[in-house]
């Protein structure tokens, strides 16, 4: 493999702490496997805040432009609530997305056999659960015109806002689900609510086109985003991947992350369109927070980060036995009953954010 360009961005609160357990794995890869990245850092959110002035420099965009994967931590900082909105630590990651044109959010839901009792749902409904939910992000009611609050003759307010999709829209987040499903269990959902919706019907018929055209041996379904929400605490397991718009992947992919019980365990990537040069943009990230109220305690959770980072390997490296190796570190360190505080049992070991990463690489060791 050609050496890699990755840019890491800790951020915040527990970001650079969970990110120092992924500097471990690093080191791990290039130790054991021959596997090294031309690794760059820098800052973003708060931290940037204090050093620069800004939540993100142009030149951090254009490092992320450049780098063949972004690892982020998490942005966010009580110290800077009292700026207006656009200087918030939080604008780096809602620039980084938009400047690299990051439309599709994908949001694993994966059940370790160690964690089942930490769901609030049966065991029996979540073991083995492992789904995928594709979600348009740039686009539909978030970024929809007309938009805005307006005074009718009356007196009265009105709150407008507008789901709009198109072709190419629908086309590029259907593909990216398509082509997901067919390194997995080969099964797509798409969901919408054609019923009431004039964007839900055009999405259905141009998701059903494209399956026609190029994906005719994945298998496709259509689910309405009600049912969708019932049926994935009914029976989870029946879905492989999901893809849905904006609003939608919004609530179910939350619904989802809920039913493997904790915020510290879940990855998350956002990738962007294929380039002229073969690259893809693709950005990956904990779905948690900066988590101000435990950071600088070392006792978050780091699996969610490596986790993120076993993501980035399989997606962006294609580094499919390494990111099953992560995966498989983290499930045999659960299964020895090591946990942090976040996923902690009655009768188990409770430890911090540094020995829950070298548990990972120890384990890693032995495979
Ligand atoms: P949060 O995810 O930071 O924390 C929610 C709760 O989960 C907290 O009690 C926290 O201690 C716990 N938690 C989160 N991650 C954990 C981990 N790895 N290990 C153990 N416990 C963990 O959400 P919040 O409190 O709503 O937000 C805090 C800050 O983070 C805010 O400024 C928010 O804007 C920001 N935020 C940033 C991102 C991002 O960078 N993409 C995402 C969400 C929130």
């Amino acid at each position: 493999m050609s050496t890699k360009k990755l840019l890491i961005l800790p951020g915040d609160g527990i970001g650079p702490e969970v990110m120092r357990e992924v500097a471990r794995v690093t080191a791990w890869l290039s130790r054991k496997r021959d596997i090294t990245f031309e690794i760059d850092e820098d800052l973003v959110g708060g931290a940037s805040l204090a050093e620069y002035g800004v939540p993100i420099r142009d030149e951090v965009i254009e490092k992320a432009r450049t780098a063949d994967a972004v690892l982020f931590g998490s942005v966010g900082d009580p110290a800077w609530s009292h700026v207006g909105f656009d200087k918030r630590p939080e604008v780096a990651i809602l620039k980084l997305r938009q400047e690299l044109g990051l439309f599709a959010n994908l949001r694993p839901a994966k059940v370790f056999d160690a964690l089942v009792d930490a769901s609030t749902l049966k065991a029996d409904v979540i073991k083995g659960l492992d789904i995928m939910i594709v979600r348009e992000t740039v686009g539909g009611i978030y970024f929809g015109e007309p938009r805005g609050i307006e005074t009718l003759p009356n007196g009265e307010k009105r709150g407008i806002n507008t789901e709009v999709y198109t072709t190419s829209e629908i086309e590029r987040v259907a593909r990216v689900a398509f082509d997901l499903a067919r390194k997995r269990n080969n099964s797509v959902c798409s969901v919408e609510k054609c019923n009431v919706m004039e964007s839900g019907l055009l999405w259905k018929e141009v998701v059903t086109d494209l399956h026609a055209r190029e994906y005719s041996d994945v298998k496709l379904s259509h689910m309405l985003a009600d049912n969708c929400a019932m049926q994935l605490v009914r029976n989870p397991a029946q879905f492989d991947v999901i893809v849905t718009g904006n609003l939608f992947g919004d609530l179910l992919s939350d619904l989802a992350s809920m039913l493997t019980g904790s915020l510290g365990m879940l990855p998350s990537a956002t990738l962007g369109a294929v380039q002229e040069d073969g690259r893809r943009p693709a950005l990956y990230e904990p779905i948690h927070g900066s988590a101000p109220d435990i950071a600088g305690q070392g006792i978050a959770n780091p699996i969610a980060q490596i986790l993120s980072f076993a993501m980035l390997l399989r997606y962006s490296f294609d580094l499919q036995t390494e990111a099953d190796m992560i995966e498989a570190a983290v499930a045999a360190v659960l299964a020895t009953g090591l946990r942090t505080a976040d996923i902690m049992s009655p009768g188990l070991a409770r430890v911090g954010t540094d020995v829950m990463g070298e548990a990972i690489v120890r384990e890693l060791d032995k495979m």
